[in-house]
């Protein structure tokens, strides 16, 4: 059974699909949700025993305490943490183990990693590649230690999860494993992390925590905490804004003409075309020019969407341009299970307008970031798998090889 869905914004994508299932599609064309930003609402929504899709801030683990490892959290390139991009809940409903099921991206925000990282990822494996985008996919059964087998209510008897490792105070996004010597209750997921915190006020705060601090033995010296601790505000201010990711099917957006004048739209429309026609310039080729038209239009239907989903196996990314694809041995096989990795989710540009990300030449941009996942969504020790991205970035020129 599948937890109801109460909910714009948890009504979880498999539950679209499911019900497109019955409508004739085009050979060409298969059902695809979209996503797009909005203000949550209310930001407790966005808590991660409401299983979110969001964008920006900190993740919203879906396994509190088996979090990705020091090697895995960094950006294969500069060696930094990587920096929360946005999370997707993504239930398979025909499976006990993946009822709950959330994909998350991460990415390091420097933009000389990213053009870096376009030659690591047409390194074929098993050459290792050092990536500065990564993925993450965790799934929980219905009934697992974390959360209520039953679906949230939205009132005061949610509860969250009582358990969790604890997170970097800097960051809030990856497990605190260094602890602050002095006050020995800051914790941090790097040095990086510690230093910018020490320097950004803990200093200062780091002698009265100590002070108040030496009578009470603190309650997170064995590496977790609990979850009110674990909402101690996030000291770094270079997270990206936080948004709550609403879906629709792109099917809605069939008979309606692009809409001018919806109010509660944040982009402004031609501010969105401008973002768009700056692309097209970069593009000199005939096959990139003809790609990016169908791409633009079909994007059109619905401007502003950030995301583009779909469970359906023969769905297929609907690219930018025709250069810098993967082919199909440009995919790698599952870590795990060795299986076949499978296109599951796309993300557009339009989301570094939300973040407000700026479009100077060295700033963080892209044309798409294609997210491939183990077909069979397959088990494995480890709480987050790492699934494979591939990014088509908006200049050609950047692109390898
Ligand atoms: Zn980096
Ligand atoms: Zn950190
Ligand atoms: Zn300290
Ligand atoms: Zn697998």
């Amino acid at each position: 059974m599948e937890i109801e869905v109460k909910r714009n914004s948890l009504e979880n994508f498999s539950s679209l699909q499911d019900t497109d299932d019955d409508i004739e599609e085009d050979e060409d064309e298969e059902p695809v949700t979209l996503g797009f930003v909005e203000k949550p609402k209310n930001p407790i929504s966005l808590l991660p025993h409401f299983f979110p899709s969001k964008a920006g801030g900190t993740p919203a683990w879906l396994d509190p305490v088996d979090l990705p490892s020091e090697k895995s959290r960094t950006c294969g390139i500069c060696g930094e943490p990587l920096q929360f991009l946005l999370q997707v809940y993504a239930p398979i409903s025909d499976k006990d183990s993946t009822f709950h099921r959330t994909l998350f991206v991460f990415m390091c925000p420097s933009m000389a990693c990213l053009l870096q990282d376009q030659h690591q990822q047409w390194k074929r494996r098993p050459e290792k590649q050092c990536r500065s985008v990564k993925v993450f996919r965790c799934q929980l059964s219905r009934s697992n230690a974390y959360y209520s087998s039953e679906p949230p209510k939205y009132d005061k008897t949610d509860k969250s999860s009582r358990i969790g490792a604890a997170l970097c105070n800097w960051c809030g996004t990856w497990k605190g494993e260094k602890v602050c010597s002095s006050c020995r209750s800051a914790r941090y997921c790097s040095e990086k992390h510690q230093v910018m915190h020490w320097r950004s006020g803990h200093k200062l705060a780091c002698q009265r925590i100590s002070i108040s601090s030496q009578s009470s033995e603190s309650s997170t010296s064995n590496g977790r905490t609990t979850s009110t601790e674990m909402s101690l505000a996030v000291a770094s201010n270079a997270l990206w804004p936080e948004f709550e990711i609403i879906n629709e099917d792109e099917s809605e957006f069939d008979t309606e003409a692009p809409e001018n004048n919806d109010s509660s739209s944040l982009v402004p429309k031609d501010q969105m075309d401008d973002t768009i026609e700056s692309l097209m310039e970069n593009f000199e080729g005939d096959d990139d020019k003809k790609s990016w038209a169908s791409f633009h239009e079909r994007i059109a239907k619905a401007p502003e969407q950030v995301l583009r989903y779909s469970q359906d196996a023969k769905a297929k990314p609907l690219w930018p341009m025709s250069s810098g694809r993967p082919s199909k041995a440009d995919i790698p096989k599952c870590n795990y299970c060795n299986g076949p990795l499978c296109y599951e989710l796309q993300i557009l540009p339009q989301l570094l307008y939300y973040f407000g990300v700026k479009n100077d030449v060295d700033s963080l941009d892209w044309a798409t970031i294609t997210v491939y996942t183990c077909a069979d969504s397959c088990e494995a020790s480890v709480g987050y798998k790492e699934e494979f991205a591939w990014v088509q970035l908006s200049s050609p020129s950047a692109m390898a090889p």
